[in-house]
């Protein structure tokens, strides 16, 4: 039997509570009690929802590191007083915000469901309500009174997906989110089906630890072809520069030219983090598997894995701030720590 869960509901900004200025046409964010208006379902939920309100609610372009720590300490301070979270946050970064948060929270043994919409949740056709009652229902999912999720994840149109595994692929279609290299934690269909051997299982015994020091000293660097020794340079360059996400083709590969080889070395020996990671949204970088590989291997640079762009750059910001040797650094980057990498 599922007992009545208490739920915070966290409201960030994001379309969801947007409304038009139709002198400009514009979509701005708004008033959270006008959002909560809306949603008279969310007064029959079996659960019991409290809610709160950043100040000023945001477009989630502007989010930043002091937001996500912001987001982060609002569950922590709350977290003995409810089962589960849901933040309401605009889907662009989401992905983003979501992967920080899985990485804030270590040993985490509650939910904190991240969702949002594509239409504002005041639209005829608005995809919000589904989005917003479904994250309720799952972060309130109980079993043998323990919460059934125990992570971050993100739910949007009809899926729940592990938060560090997704990516924001489409702009325009309700289905706006994909996680190519790990299975949905539960789809929602006439039931709400949950696959339980996919979820990750917390330490019960262990209490959840707060990490908030990240270090945003980072850049992510795609690879294009045709790009110059000069621009390379010049980015790598940057001073400050803690840690660099390259976005290589394929299965990790880059140029094999000399000249990019050797920036890069010069860069990790003067104690750059540079971490490979594949451009496309789904497989895993597999350094040494091409010729185009093997030099990056040989210079030092980490292996992502199959982890995404977005989870690339929480995860480097959260071990930057640990002032970790190069050498465990790289160890523990390559080891999933939120079933962020399989
Ligand atoms: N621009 C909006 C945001 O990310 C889009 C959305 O909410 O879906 O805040």
């Amino acid at each position: 039997m599922n007992k009545k869960a208490k739920i915070l509901l966290i409201y960030t900004g994001g379309t969801i509570g947007m409304i038009k200025d139709y002198g400009t046409g514009v979509l701005k964010a708004f008033n959270f009690d006008e959002l909560l208006h809306n949603i008279p379902e969310l007064k029959i939920l079996e659960h019991e929802i409290d809610t709160l309100s950043f100040e000023d609610p945001i477009d989630s372009s502007n989010m930043n590191v002091a937001c996500w720590v912001k987001i982060a300490n609002t569950i922590h301070d709350n977290f003995k007083a409810y089962d589960g979270f849901v933040v309401l946050h605009g889907s662009d970064t989401m992905s983003y915000t979501a992967s920080a948060l899985s990485f804030m929270f270590e040993n985490l043994t509650k939910p904190i469901i991240f969702t949002g919409s594509q239409l504002p949740i005041g639209d005829l056709r608005t995809d919000a309500k589904e989005n917003l009652i479904t994250s309720i229902q799952i972060a309130g999912l109980q079993k043998n009174g323990k919460p059934v999720i125990s992570e971050v994840g993100l739910y949007f149109e009809y899926k729940l997906y592990r938060a560090n595994r997704t990516t924001k692929i489409n702009a325009e279609h309700f289905q706006a989110f994909a996680s190519l290299n790990y299975e949905p934690l539960a789809e929602s269909g006439v039931y709400l089906s949950v696959n339980y051997n996919a979820l990750w299982r917390p330490n019960r015994r262990q209490k959840t630890k707060l990490h908030t020091n990240f270090n945003n000293e980072v850049l992510v660097l795609k690879m294009f072809p045709g790009v110059n020794a000069a621009t390379v340079d010049h980015i790598l360059s940057k001073p400050g520069l803690k840690g660099v996400v390259l976005e290589t083709y394929g299965s990790g590969n880059a140029p094999s030219d000399d000249w990019f080889l050797d920036i890069l070395k010069k860069k990790i020996l003067e104690g750059l983090i540079i971490v490979n990671v594949t451009q496309c949204i789904g497989g895993s970088v597999v350094m040494g598997q091409y010729e185009t590989s093997v030099g990056l291997k040989e210079i030092g640079v980490i292996s992502g894995k199959d982890i995404s762009t977005e989870a690339a750059v929480a995860k480097l910001m959260y071990l930057l701030g640990k002032e970790l040797s190069p050498k465990v650094f790289k160890t523990i980057f390559e080891t999933s720590l939120r079933g962020e990498m399989s």
